[in-house]
């Protein structure tokens, strides 16, 4: 039987989300229902709703969740009812060409549910990144549901399913930062923050938090940054080559999505350093660098998406660390916030006044 709930719809570009009545089909052949717990506000659902993603409104926002499997579709082995799991937006389908190579981690082809979740209306809705989790429930893929020790809170635990994740694998996956590098972030939001525990983990020993914002600054230092650059106060080029005797960073990780701050990543590194884009550029962006300078320093610049996750290998390793004491996934959580806030927490997050802010159903 088709289930009725609550969730967060965007109607329209640029028009206030707000709390709807939606209909959850029976999972068919390889989906499950999820009952959502926790859910974190993400930048991306904000860009969902003022058109910038594309333009399949209305959509069924929130993505960063963790809840209870409810109900499983024929063919679904993976899970049951009554786990506990993460919300991924990287069902790898293990048969595209970068699968078949032995790179899940990079699928061109993922899965989401088949089926549409709709308005009571029945007007088909198109949940962000194929989740939709500021909800009662969802419907999705199977393999978008990673399961994790049932013992994590859930509003720490979805956050690995974006923002958090992205961040750690910036550092920790596409960076491989390790024991004794020196680290420079640039943006110190969520990700960056994220980028920073990640590089901590590893091990590095030097990590620099760049930002124009004296409270971003401080928050970098409670998830292990050494040093803190204001860039509208000092060059962190330069302040980043005074710290590192004059050499520049192992790893410059861009998690802003500005060309100024990637170029400043881009002289901060080392010879033989790497640059990691994570943050999210604009289509309209472009960027010019002296070409000899991309020859001859050597080292790598790369992108990350989702932090390289394979999130079958990655969200139980990082939910068991979290258990341990030895990732501070805690620290990210703001607020909890009601199914009926989300709108609210767009113009705090806008504002800058929090890390994260996590519905909590
Ligand atoms: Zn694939
Ligand atoms: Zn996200």
């Amino acid at each position: 039987m088709p289930q009725e709930v609550r969730g967060v719809v965007a109607k329209a570009k640029g028009q206030p989300v707000t709390v709807e009545t939606i209909i959850i089909p029976d999972p068919g052949p390889g989906e499950a229902v999820v009952a959502i717990q926790a859910c974190g506000v993400c930048h991306t659902d904000l860009h969902y709703r003022e058109g910038g993603i594309n333009d399949e409104f209305p959509f069924l926002l929130g993505h960063e969740a963790a809840g209870v499997v409810e109900s499983v579709g024929e063919g679904v082995n993976d899970v049951a009812p009554g786990d506990f799991v993460i919300l991924n937006w990287r069902a790898v389908c293990g048969s595209c060409r970068s699968c078949l190579r032995g790179r899940p981690h990079l699928c061109f082809d993922t899965h989401n549910a088949t089926q549409k979740m709709t308005l009571a209306d029945g007007t088909e809705l198109s949940p962000a990144l194929g989740i939709g989790a500021f909800c009662d429930k969802t419907l999705v893929a199977a393999g978008q549901c990673t399961k994790v020790d049932a013992t994590a809170k859930p509003e720490v635990a979805g956050l690995l399913g974006c923002g958090v994740m992205a961040g750690l694998g910036a550092a920790m996956n596409t960076g491989e930062v390790g024991r004794g590098d020196s680290v420079a972030v640039f943006g110190c939001g969520g990700v960056g923050d994220a980028a920073i525990e990640g590089a901590r983990l590893a091990g590095a020993a030097t990590i620099i938090a760049v930002d124009l914002d004296d409270k971003k600054l401080e928050w970098a230092k409670n998830f292990g940054a050494t040093h803190t650059i204001n860039a509208s106060e000092q060059d962190p080029v330069e302040k980043i080559r005074e710290l590192t005797g004059g050499n520049g960073v192992d790893v410059a990780i861009e998690a802003v999505g500005s060309p100024k701050a990637y170029e400043q990543a881009f002289y901060s590194r080392d010879l033989a350093g790497t640059v990691v884009l994570v943050g999210v550029p604009n289509p309209e962006m472009t960027i010019e660098l002296p070409f000899i300078e991309l020859f001859g320093r050597g080292g790598s610049l790369k992108s990350s998406w989702y932090g390289d996750c394979l999130p079958s290998r990655d969200f139980p390793m990082l939910i068991d660390l979290y258990k341990q004491g030895r990732l501070n996934l805690e620290g990210f959580v703001s607020e909890t916030i009601s199914i009926d806030a989300v709108e609210e927490a767009f113009h705090k997050m806008e504002k800058g006044e929090v890390l994260r802010s996590v519905v909590v159903i």
